[in-house]
This record gives C-alpha cells, sequence and structure tokens, in this order.
C-alpha cells in the first residue's frame, strides 16, 4: 500500500495565495466587469532589464550551434556568474565570500524550503511570525513540528513581531539550533540594523546555531548605514547561509535564478560531538537533487553586474520604491499606520481591524487586491500587506479607490 507522508496532513489549509485567489476568482465571477488592481502577491511586472535580454539572446545563439552548445553545466553554477557574484554582492562590501561558497539555483524559495533537510529531524526550530509561509511548511513537511493549536504549530518556537518592537523580533528564551531570518522582511517590509544582526550572529555562535538568512529583497536596501549582507557582522561565516534572489532584485521571477551562500567554516555536529561542513552537506544534497540553472540565464543573471546591468537594475529598484513611497504616504494620510516600504518593496498596514475582514473591504469596496497579514502567521492578525509591484497608474488608481472606500 502505498502510504503518505502523515505531516502533510499536519499543514494548514491551502497556500495562502491559493486562498486568496480564491477569493479573488469569486469576485471576478460576480462583478466580470471590474478591473481589478493586483498589489498582493509579490510578483514583479516590468521587464527584465534590457543588458539581461542582450545576454539571453546571444546565449541562445551559443546553443544554437555545435561548437558553442553547452549541455548540463556545474550543479552549482557557471564560474562566471559564481565569480561576479562573489565579488559584486559580497567582497565589494568587504564581505569574504568566494565562488566555491556559493551554490547557483533555480529559486530562493527552493533553497529555503530545501535547506533544512540536511538537518536532524530532531533540531528546534526558530521562525519570526510573521513569516514567509515556505520555512514553516517545509519544516511541518519534515516532520519536526506536532499540530496546530491555537493557530500555531507545536513544537516550533515562534518569536513575535509586533508594532513594540518594530517587527524585529527579540532573542529566543529558549536555546533553539535553527533560526530563520529574513531581512529586508516579507511581509513587513522591516530591515534589521547591524547592530540587530549582531546579536543574532552572537546567539548562534553561543548555542552551536545555525542562521538561515532570507536576503531575496536585498536590492531594496537604501540607507546607507543597513547591513546588505549577513556576512557584512563579524563572526557570520561560521553560524550564516544566505538566501539571495534574482527574482526582485531584476525581474527574474518568471526566468528562474537564485543563489545561496554557504560558507566553508559553517559547521554542523553530532550526538558524538563530530563537526561537519555545512558546505559540503549541502553540495552532497545540491549534486544529487539539482541539475544547475539553464546556461541561457545564467548568462543572463551575470549581465546584472554589467555597467549597463547595474544602471538598469537600480532604475527598476527606484521605479518600485517610488510606487512603495506613494503606497506608505497615501495609507498614513487616511490615518492608518505603516511600517516598511523604505527599504523594501512591502508596506505593512495596521488595518486596525480583523485583517480577512480589511482585505475583502478592499476587494469588494475598491477591486484592489492586497494580502491579508493573518496569513503569514498569529501576529500578522490585523494587518495587511500592500505590494508596490505594479505599474505607477496602477499604484495612484488603486489608492484613490481606497481612499473613496475608506472614506
Ligand atoms: N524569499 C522570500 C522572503 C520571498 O518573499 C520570496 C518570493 O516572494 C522568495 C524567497 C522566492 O524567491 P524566488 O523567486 O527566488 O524563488
Amino acid at each position: 500500500m502505498i502510504k503518505i507522508n502523515a505531516n502533510y496532513l499536519k499543514l494548514q489549509s491551502s497556500y495562502l495565495f491559493s486562498d486568496i485567489a480564491k477569493r479573488v476568482a469569486a469576485h471576478q465571477q460576480a462583478y466580470p466587469d471590474r478591473r481589478l488592481i493586483k498589489l498582493g502577491i509579490g510578483d514583479v511586472t516590468r521587464a527584465l532589464p534590457d543588458a539581461c535580454i542582450q545576454a539571453l539572446h546571444a546565449a541562445v545563439d551559443e546553443m544554437a550551434h555545435d561548437d558553442s552548445f553547452r549541455g548540463y553545466g556545474p550543479e552549482q553554477g557557471y564560474d562566471f556568474l559564481r565569480e561576479a557574484i562573489a565579488k559584486e554582492d559580497f567582497q565589494a562590501r568587504g564581505a569574504d565570500i568566494q565562488p566555491d561558497e556559493i551554490f547557483v539555483s533555480d529559486g530562493a524559495k527552493c533553497d529555503s524550503g530545501n535547506f533544512q533537510e540536511i538537518f536532524s529531524g530532531d533540531i528546534k526550530v526558530a521562525i519570526t511570525d510573521p513569516v514567509y509561509p515556505v520555512y514553516v511548511d517545509t519544516n511541518v513537511m519534515a516532520g519536526r513540528t506536532g499540530e496546530v493549536k491555537d493557530g500555531r504549530y507545536q513544537g516550533l518556537v515562534y518569536l513575535d513581531g509586533n508594532k513594540e518592537n518594530g517587527f524585529i523580533p527579540d532573542l529566543p528564551a529558549e536555546p533553539v539550533d535553527l533560526i530563520y531570518l529574513c531581512f529586508p522582511n516579507n511581509p513587513t517590509g522591516a530591515m534589521a540594523t547591524r547592530e540587530q544582526l549582531k546579536l543574532w550572529v552572537d546567539y548562534a555562535r553561543n548555542n552551536q546555531a545555525l542562521i538561515l538568512y532570507d536576503a531575496a529583497y536585498e536590492a531594496f536596501i537604501q540607507d546607507a548605514d543597513l547591513p546588505h549582507s549577513i556576512y557584512e557582522i563579524e563572526g557570520a561565516r561560521e553560524v550564516a547561509v544566505e538566501f539571495r534572489s534574482f527574482s526582485k532584485t531584476a525581474g527574474f521571477t518568471g526566468t528562474r535564478c537564485a543563489y545561496t551562500v554557504v560558507p566553508k567554516t559553517c559547521r554542523a555536529y553530532t550526538e558524538g560531538g563530530k563537526t561537519f561542513s555545512i558546505n559540503t552537506l549541502w553540495n552532497r544534497r545540491h549534486t544529487t537533487k539539482f541539475n544547475s540553472v539553464s546556461y541561457p540565464v545564467q548568462r543572463a543573471a551575470e549581465a546584472v553586474y554589467s555597467t549597463a546591468g547595474k544602471a538598469q537594475v537600480k532604475e527598476l529598484i527606484g521605479y518600485y520604491l517610488n510606487n512603495a513611497k506613494y503606497i506608505r504616504r497615501q495609507m498614513e494620510t487616511l490615518g492608518y499606520d505603516c511600517i516598511g516600504g523604505e527599504n523594501s518593496p512591502y508596506i505593512w498596514i495596521d488595518g486596525k481591524s480583523d485583517s480577512w475582514d480589511f482585505f475583502d473591504l478592499l476587494l469588494n469596496r475598491a477591486a484592489v487586491v492586497c494580502t491579508p497579514g493573518a496569513g503569514f502567521g498569529k501576529c500578522g492578525e490585523g494587518f495587511i500587506r500592500i505590494s508596490a509591484f505594479n505599474s505607477f497608474e496602477n499604484v495612484q488608481e488603486a489608492m484613490e479607490r481606497i481612499g473613496q472606500a475608506l472614506k
């Protein structure tokens, strides 16, 4: 008899965005003539930078001739891309990361979801709340949790984010082994300072723990004092893995390219006190289960680091940040407390009501789709997330409609 992995039965209903999609589909069926403006799911709307498109075309042409055709590439990514990443994203900021510590992949979603696989089933996992649901659900699937009680999985350590702590949770009160952090944060848009990250790095060093640091939104960081990578923090090379993605940086959500940094100095332990290199373990896992990102896509990603690519990415990010600024200003004018939108494409808004009710209100009265905060955890209740990924014209119209709806 083919039996299922019973941990899947613990998962809470469907994934947040399919719940939203169902309500949106029902709304569209009821009001087929209304033009919906979607500021919900975090998908980008603008085209790939021209430098990436040109690199893609050139690489596709190479694939058309026997003498320049490429088959399977190295599972970890081509050297040209790993070297550009190490130099431009890390060494240029004073972070000592080498090309062989970089694993190119097809997404930070897969990497941040898969990474837990190389650790024991009985480790203690800490997640911030609200949280990107992938970290939680993949640990549920792996059997590291019990059932849900009062909206939370038993066995997980939840680190509360709230208005009082600016959605930067405190260190755990009990010992934990694996900690998921995401800055700039999805969904709250909050960004940790160097001092705040240092506390986490020191905690991990003192507790033989590991930080999984998701920096998928790094490109949105504007304040000069903020760290772009956890490796800008002293000691992080020993205790942190970092996820990055070209998805939000350069519009690769449909093109697919990301990478994970696993320093050779990160260690994991056995009960008996033996130590293992996490880089070696991840390399084993990655080369067994993954067969590299396509050559043209890696060439397109490399183009992000060209002079033209850098200028085009800057313009792209600036465009979305301008939307974010506008959304935040409008919501504040309407009397709502907001965070985010300054170093992040997300604005986190205190809706002063149940978050699904506020979601329904904006959908029904303004035909605007946002994301209910409750979908990101218990601490998200009462909040909504509005995303800046859309045209400025749509953002303006959405905010005008919201203004009318909330009068
Ligand atoms: N990490 C976070 C925090 C995200 O919000 C997202 C996408 O929304 C991802 C990772 C996924 O990135 P990718 O497109 O590279 O899979």
